[in-house]
C-alpha cells in the first residue's frame, strides 16, 4: 500500500461509537455539489450555494458527543433543529469535536466568523436561544483543519467522511437506532 492509500485510510474513522459519551462541543462540515433552494423551518427559504458549510453545536445532554454526532449522522429523523433541515437534503463530509467540560459553542462561532472567506448564508440558524447571528457559515473552498485548530485553541478530534463512507453509514449500524 502507498504512503498515500496509508494516509487516507487512517485519516478515515467512521465509527462514531468509539466517540467518548462526554460532553463536548463540535463542528459539522457539509458538502454541497449543486446549488439548491432549502426550507430551514421557520426561518424560510436559502439558496444554498455549491461549496462547504461549517455547523457548529454542542453536547451537553444524555449521550454527549457521541449520541450527538451519531444523530447527525441519520439523514432521515424527525426535524428538532434548524440543522436536521439542512441535514436531510446535504452530506457530512468532515466532523471535528472536543470533549469540553463548559459550552464553548458561541466562543467557537465568534472565532470561526473572523476567519477568512467565510460567510453567513442562514442568519439565526442554531441561534434561536444566544446572541450570536448564526450557527452556520459558508466557504467555497475545503475549509482546512489545522486553521480551526489555531483558531479555536485547542485540539480537535476529526472524523473524515467520505463518499463510499457515507453510503456505508447509511446501510449500517450509524443510521438505524
Ligand atoms: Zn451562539
Amino acid at each position: 500500500m502507498s504512503t498515500a492509500q496509508n494516509l487516507l485510510n487512517t485519516d478515515v474513522m467512521l465509527d462514531v461509537t468509539k466517540i467518548e459519551a462526554k460532553s463536548g462541543t463540535y463542528v459539522l462540515v457539509f458538502y454541497f455539489a449543486r446549488k439548491k433552494e432549502i426550507e430551514i423551518g421557520k426561518l424560510g427559504k436559502f439558496l444554498f450555494c455549491p461549496g462547504f458549510y461549517l455547523y457548529i453545536g454542542s453536547a451537553f445532554g444524555s449521550g454527549g458527543l457521541r449520541a450527538r454526532i451519531k444523530r447527525h449522522f441519520r439523514k432521515s429523523k424527525k426535524t428538532h433543529w434548524h440543522i436536521d433541515y439542512l441535514r436531510s437534503e446535504i452530506e457530512i463530509f468532515e466532523v471535528g469535536f472536543s470533549i469540553q467540560g463548559k459550552k464553548e459553542e458561541c466562543y467557537w462561532v465568534s472565532l470561526f466568523e473572523s476567519i477568512h472567506g467565510i460567510t453567513c448564508p442562514v442568519p439565526k440558524l442554531g441561534s434561536s436561544d444566544c446572541s450570536c447571528k448564526s450557527h452556520l457559515f459558508y466557504c467555497s473552498q475545503k475549509p482546512n483543519f489545522l486553521s480551526f485548530q489555531s483558531c479555536i485553541r485547542c485540539d480537535l478530534e476529526r472524523i473524515v467522511v467520505r463518499e463510499s463512507e457515507i453510503s456505508r453509514a447509511r446501510a449500517g449500524n450509524i443510521t438505524s437506532r
